[in-house]
């Protein structure tokens, strides 16, 4: 089988026909957990993919210099201790080929091919109310009716390309970061333009600015980023991690974001400035994330982040030579960390080269594509490719343009027009016997995507035991349940400086988009411990029915 990107494929093909008891959408590490998790379970399940293969993100993300800025020890699943007991990953921050190796060997592994059908994307899917079914359409002409839908679909896997005239004038060639040629693409030599400076754009910019003749960054927000300091991990590393996975996995479940920083536990504001600094200055030196986490409040304070800000914006200073480009590259107008933190590999040092020109889109805006270039303010930018490290419409996008109709025909896209609601990030009102894995509304973005995934997919496979095991056709969030939670959400959300940023958390990056803070900022364990507590209950804030009680759907648990 051949993908529609050239690659290879296999999987199972699809019968035009078919029923399951769960359709899982999306191969990424969440649904390749989930199809592992409902098999464990006894469940008939099937699931697609758009992708040629499986890996999700990884598997689209094929761009120079892209890596995940997780530990890779902790960035993998905890399901199986052999898997975890038997990878080798060999660096602290793995690159986007190995991650996607390990998304493959998992699937294989456990033999998870022969429910997957891959290159097949959903183009409708809509509830049966008379059957308590989910009739799905997908692009291949296949239909499956399943008991229930699993959306696996991912959190950044919409992408986003901002519309700029006349690019089909354009006589050089085009790329997004998530949507990256499988084969390599030679940037030697030539002059390339790339727009954006969030995760994807910081990686990608020092590769290219190495082999281009000439790199242009168009920059319309200045970024916070923070040196990775990769290396690879000593056996010694790999050893003691392994000696202790199971009690690693708890820890992180436990944990606030799913990984295992150590902070200080104070406040930025109980220390002297010296002090600061020194904590400061020592996490810059070790790399990666752990800066974020050193104190307590620098996501929930504005002066306490208005000194962590500006440590970050005096390291940029130090690094760019420039002084005129050092200070178009220091971000202002949003608090470190409320847009994404970036992670980068010598990104700043980047613009020290004589090959590297740095546009400030909000002083020359860019108008559109000419035959050879880019329009910034007056002036033509000569290109032969430009790469796009736009971003994406998130948490939502890939959920809302599927054609999802749930209950009276009302589609998800309607249900969320003012931004996404749902019950735990995992359920909607309206939309019966639908799981969202890792949907707006549950921490997702916010922690460790694999245990994130992770954790969904097993509390999504144990509810659908359970409604199978228990003769349970129906199961759709109750609406009073479903307010609460978004309360929560909001609440928790206001309580941090997150909302002060023009931030995809925020919908801000896509016109038109309701401003709505979308993920769960109240903290990984307590999330874990309130899923529990819900399963725990019987499916609390769920409407449970039977369709054998007719059409009436009686009432298996009364009213909470
Ligand atoms: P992003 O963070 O949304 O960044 C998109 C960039 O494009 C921003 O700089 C944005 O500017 C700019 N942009 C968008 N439209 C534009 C326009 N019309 N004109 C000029 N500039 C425009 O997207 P991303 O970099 O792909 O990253 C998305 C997320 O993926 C990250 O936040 C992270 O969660 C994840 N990621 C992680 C890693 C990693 O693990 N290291 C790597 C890549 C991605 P504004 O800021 O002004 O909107």
């Amino acid at each position: 089988m051949t993908a529609s990107d050239g690659s290879d494929t296999a999987g199972q093909a699809a019968p035009a026909q078919r029923q399951v008891e769960a359709l899982v959408i999306g191969l990424g590490f969440a649904g390749l957990s989930a199809v592992h998790q409902l098999r464990e379970r006894g469940v008939d399940v099937h699931a697609l993919d758009a992708a040629g293969g499986p890996g999700g993100i990884w598997y689209w993300n094929r761009y120079p210099g892209a890596r995940c800025d997780v530990q890779s020890l902790w960035y993998s699943y905890g399901f199986s201790d052999e898997l975890q007991q038997e990878w080798e990953w060999s660096e602290k921050y793995a690159r986007q080929p190995e991650i996607l190796r390990y998304a493959e060997h998992v699937t294989d592994r456990f033999d998870l091919r022969r429910d997957c059908t891959f290159s097949t994307r959903v183009t409708a899917a809509e509830f049966d109310a008379g059957a308590d079914r989910w009739e799905v359409v997908t692009d291949t002409g296949t239909r499956i009716r399943a008991r229930f839908l699993v959306t696996a679909t991912g959190c950044l896997s919409s992408s986003r390309i901002p519309e700029l005239t006349n690019a089909d004038a354009f006589r050089g060639r085009t790329f997004h970061t998530g949507q990256w040629p499988h084969q390599p693409v030679d940037f030697t030599g030539r002059r390339v333009g790339v727009i954006g400076t969030g995760s994807s754009g910081i990686q990608i910019i020092p590769m290219l600015a190495a082999v281009a003749d000439r790199l242009t960054v168009f920059q319309r927000t200045a970024n916070f980023s923070i040196p990775a300091r990769n290396r690879p991990y000593t056996p010694e590393e790999q050893r003691s991690v392994k000696a202790d996975y199971p009690g690693i996995r708890v820890a992180q479940r436990r944990s606030h974001a799913g990984a295992l920083h150590s902070g200080t536990g104070r406040s930025v504001l109980d220390v002297t400035q010296e002090q600061l600094a020194i904590e400061l200055e020592s996490r810059w030196e070790a790399g990666g994330t752990a800066f974020m986490g050193s104190f307590t409040d620098i996501l929930s304070d504005d002066r306490a982040n208005h000194l962590v800000a500006e440590f970050a914006r005096d390291k940029i200073r130090r690094i760019v030579t420039d002084p005129e480009t050092a200070e178009k590259l220091v971000p202002r107008g949003h608090p470190i960390g409320a847009k994404r933190i970036c992670v980068d590999d010598h990104y700043f040092e980047t613009f020290n080269r004589d090959n590297v020109d740095l546009v400030d889109v909000n002083a020359e805006a860019l108008s559109g594509f000419t035959e050879n270039g880019l329009c910034a303010g007056s002036r033509e930018i000569a290109l032969d490719d430009v790469v796009f490290a736009t971003g994406y419409d998130a948490m939502t996008g890939a959920l809302t343009r599927m054609g999802i109709r749930g209950r009276d025909g009302l589609s998800l896209e309607q249900a969320w027009r003012a931004g996404p609601r749902s019950y735990l990030g995992i359920a909607v009102h309206g939309f019966p016997n639908l799981f969202i894995a890792a949907g707006p509304g549950s921490p997702s973005v916010m922690v460790n995507g694999v245990m994130a995934g992770e954790q969904h997919a097993e509390w999504i496979a144990d509810a659908i035991a359970f409604l199978g095991a228990n003769g349970i056709s129906r199961i759709e969030a109750r609406r009073a349940d479903q307010d609460a939670w978004v309360q929560h959400v909001n609440d928790v959300a206001a309580k941090t400086l997150f909302p002060k940023a023009n931030s995809w958390y925020m919908g801000a990056n896509v016109p038109g988009k309701p401003r709505v803070f979308m993920p769960y900022t109240g903290g990984f364990n307590n999330y874990v411990d309130t899923c529990a507590r819900v399963a725990a209950d019987g499916y609390a804030g769920f409407d449970l029915s039977a369709q054998s009680t007719g059409a009436a759907a009686a009432r298996l648990r009364g009213s909470r």
